[in-house]
């Protein structure tokens, strides 16, 4: 069995609102399931520490950093229409990015094989200078860019299959050759970017790749996406290190989008993605939580996702095949040849 790592700690659950879907239940769930599928002791827990103004300023501008702590300070409030936060949220947003830090360099360094950051909030559409969809710090980006500096790779990449476009990561990063983000996500939709032709710019040109899906996409056509463009993409760019912004809200009963994937297919994904990083990276592979909102989908799914990163050959669907009709994805994928030259 692998030597797996988890971070988590009891302030993600501070960061908390009932009414909203990013509540404090996501993380019990998965807790909850981890424990229950006797999973939990098989893992190694890496403390979370805040990261540093240093870190953080990476990726977000200083003004900004101040004004969620000072907003968290007095309380807490709405940072933009849909992303809240409370006295707690600055401090549990410094200690995700802080243990996703910790967690990458342990997997690195070769104390661990691998990991998953079970951290909130999440923080792939959190842009340098501000808020947005639920999300205050850019925890992938951040976690990235420490791996660059500070464990002296050259190569990351950064792969989003949250089903939301990761527009903060790629707009933190958009101009960085060392690291290549790559996001599958449904499209036209939230956040609004996205686009194929959205590949980096100046000298992180080629260094972004956006799979656009359409409303249906399932299994079938994210499993040809996959391994004729996202795969070959990565291989091409010969990561030292993957991190991964891992969404379960492209599951088919997800409450907030329209993409097709079964459990089955994030169990195919993930495993991929750990086969992947095993055959160009030594293994280095860290999860990183991000979306997903139907706790019945979400637990499972994270849970499936360590079994695959512990080795074990057993997997749980407890909702089963998509019931819709997918749309072919030939166009796509030929147009995403074409434009990255795969
Ligand atoms: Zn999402």
């Amino acid at each position: 069995m692998k030597k797996t790592g988890y971070v988590y700690e009891d302030i993600f659950m501070q960061h908390d609102l009932p009414d909203h879907p990013e509540n404090a239940t996501r993380l019990s769930a998965i807790l909850n399931y981890l424990n229950e599928c006797d999973i939990m002791p098989k893992l190694s827990r890496i403390p979370a520490r805040p990261a540093t103004p240093n870190e953080l300023q990476r990726c977000h501008h200083p003004l900004y950093i101040e004004m969620v702590e000072d907003t968290c300070r007095f309380g807490g409030g709405m940072l933009d229409g849909d992303t809240y936060t409370t006295e707690y949220s600055f401090d549990a947003a410094l200690h995700a990015a802080g243990g996703v830090i910790d967690l990458t360099k342990a997997v690195v360094n070769g104390e661990l094989d691998n990991g998953f950051a079970l951290v909130r909030p999440p923080g792939h559409h959190a842009v340098p200078s501000s808020a947005m969809g639920f999300c205050l710090f850019g925890t992938a980006a951040i976690a990235a860019r420490a791996a660059r500096r500070d464990l002296k790779l050259d190569r990351i990449a950064v792969l989003d299959f949250d089903v939301h476009h990761g527009n903060g990561t790629q707009a933190i990063l958009n101009e960085d050759p060392h690291i290549f983000f790559a996001s599958s996500h449904q499209y036209p939709f939230y956040p609004g970017t996205g686009a194929l032709r959205e590949i980096g710019r100046g000298p992180g040109e080629g260094a972004i790749l956006n799979i656009p899906l359409s409303v249906m996409t399932g299994d079938d056509g994210i499993k040809r996406l996959y391994c004729e463009a996202m795969f070959p993409a990565l291989r091409r760019f010969e990561p030292q290190l993957i991190l991964i912004s891992a969404g379960y809200d492209a599951h088919w009963q997800d409450p907030l989008a329209n993409i097709g994937l079964t459990l089955n297919g994030y169990r195919w994904l993930c495993e991929g993605l750990i086969a992947l990083a095993e055959e160009i990276c030594n293994g280095n592979i860290v999860f990183i939580l991000e979306g997903g909102y139907n706790l019945d989908v979400l637990a499972p799914g994270v849970g499936n996702t360590f079994r695959a990163l512990l080795g074990i050959n057993e997997f749980d669907d407890p909702i089963g095949k998509c019931p819709w009709k997918e749309p072919d994805v030939n166009d796509l994928l030929s147009e995403i040849k074409r434009v990255h030259r795969l």
